[in-house]
Parts: C-alpha cells; sequence; structure tokens
C-alpha cells in the first residue's frame, strides 16, 4: 500500500481494556498482535509512530485506593501495568518486523529504556516506533494525561484515540438509537459537556498545546490505516 500518510508523526493512545479481548483481564496475545497489525499498516505508509498504552486491563490506582491502598503506591502499580502492556505490544510489533523501542518514565534499564526525548527523536526519525510507558511517572496522572504530553513534546500532529465507537456521540450510541456522533467539537465543548474524549488534565493540556485528538474505532480492520489515508470516520476535538 502506497497512499501517504496526511500526517508525518502521530501518537495513537490506546486503553489498556483493549488488550484483553473477551478475557475480562490482562493481556490477551491474539488480541495485541491485531493491533500490531493496525499500527504496521500505518508503519507502511510512512508514518512515524508514537505509541502510550494504557494499564488498565491489569491494574488501576483508583480502584486500588478505593480498596484501601495507600494512593500514590496504587498509581505505581498502575504505571508498572502499563509497562508489561508495552512489552507485549512491542513483542508482537517486532514479529511483524517492525522496530519497536520501549521508553520508560521509570527508569528499568534492564526490562527497556529510559525516557530522554531527544533519544526518542532520533528513534523516530529513523521510522522505530516508539512506546512510551509508564504514564508521565507521577501519581495521580493519567495514561491519556502522558499520551499527550509525549505528542506534545515529540511534535505530533494529533493524538489519535483508539476507541470501540467511531468518534465522540452525545450519548453512548450502544444504548441509544439517535445517539449523534460529533465531526468536530471543540476542546471546552469536551469539557464542559464531559464527552468522555479524555480526562480534562489531557484535554486542558492538548488545548493548551493545540494539539488536535482524533477519536476513531479501532475494532475496524485497517481503520486507523484509513483515517490516515484521509478516509474514514471519526471525531476531531480541535
Ligand atoms: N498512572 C499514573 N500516572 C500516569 C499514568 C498512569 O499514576 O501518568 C496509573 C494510574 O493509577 C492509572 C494506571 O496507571 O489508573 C493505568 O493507567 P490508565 O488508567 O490511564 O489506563 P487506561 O484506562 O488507559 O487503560
Amino acid at each position: 500500500d502506497r497512499t501517504p500518510s496526511a500526517y508525518r508523526r502521530v501518537m495513537l493512545k490506546i486503553s489498556g481494556e483493549a488488550l484483553m479481548g473477551d478475557q475480562g483481564y490482562g493481556l490477551h496475545p491474539p488480541t495485541v498482535a491485531r493491533i500490531a497489525q493496525e499500527v504496521k499498516a500505518v508503519h507502511d505508509m510512512g508514518a512515524e509512530i508514537c505509541m502510550v498504552i494504557g494499564g488498565g486491563n491489569i491494574f488501576r490506582g483508583l480502584a486500588g485506593s478505593a480498596q484501601g491502598m495507600e494512593r500514590t503506591t496504587a498509581d505505581y502499580m498502575g504505571m508498572l501495568a502499563t509497562v508489561m502492556n508495552a512489552l507485549g505490544m512491542q513483542s508482537q510489533l517486532e514479529a511483524l518486523g517492525i522496530h519497536t523501542r520501549v521508553i520508560s518514565a521509570i527508569p528499568m534499564d534492564q526490562v527497556c529504556e529510559p525516557y530522554i526525548r531527544r533519544r526518542a527523536v532520533r528513534h523516530l526519525e529513523k521510522k522505530r516506533v516508539c512506546i512510551f510507558a509508564a504514564g508521565t511517572g507521577n501519581p495521580y496522572f493519567t495514561t491519556d494525561t502522558a499520551a499527550t504530553l509525549r505528542a506534545s513534546e515529540m511534535g505530533c500532529e494529533a493524538v489519535f484515540k483508539g476507541t470501540k465507537v467511531d468518534g465522540v456521540y452525545d450519548k453512548d450510541p450502544n444504548k441509544f438509537d439517535d445517539a449523534k456522533r460529533y465531526d468536530t467539537v471543540s476542546y471546552d465543548e469536551a469539557l464542559e459537556k464531559n464527552l468522555g474524549v479524555m480526562d480534562a488534565t489531557a484535554i486542558a493540556l492538548a488545548r493548551d498545546n493545540k494539539l488536535p485528538i482524533i477519536v476513531f474505532s479501532l475494532d475496524a480492520p485497517g481503520g486507523f490505516r484509513s483515517i490516515l489515508a484521509g478516509e474514514g470516520t471519526y471525531t476531531r476535538v480541535a
């Protein structure tokens, strides 16, 4: 496929839950492999790719603290969960022949690289997929914020948030037949109406850095590729 990408450098954010398949918990390697294929299709178009993967399929800090754990410790556990997901994705991408680096906000040298901005930029220039792990490295943040932060630092043109639906709706499209998809939404509207695009910290950071957020479906095969080719349905938050 020689269709050029409409974007030079992109950030793909997916939740940890996107990796669990029908299992209800953890990583489902065939599902990770399917998403890796979606990433490969975009890599083949020549786009430089950053990724952030959440950790909610393994552990969420808030859930731990609701059950009596100290919040910051629980958040560190959540960040470690994202490293496991990143390694799972790296393994499937490299099986497809794509050079990939896992870059952690919390150094763990035997497992992956520490985050050094200039080094990450160099990897991207060499067309290596960079998976940014361990979130921002700070408790009380989310991986949505990490995706927006790293996208800003790497000079990505947009954050692509892969979800189960093809955009942002005024109400849950799985529950309401008359739910309406937005083509575009402003950052402020997404915040005011609490449209569930990303958490408020992430949206505000995107707004302040003029970084568009594109919400699309990762379930449709070839969906990520078609959006980068300028086709398909999605919601653009800008
Ligand atoms: N986390 C954190 N700081 C960050 C990113 C993540 O403390 O910068 C923790 C937090 O506890 C969160 C967990 O890691 O619940 C998993 O991330 P997230 O909930 O964003 O994953 P997702 O919902 O996207 O799967």
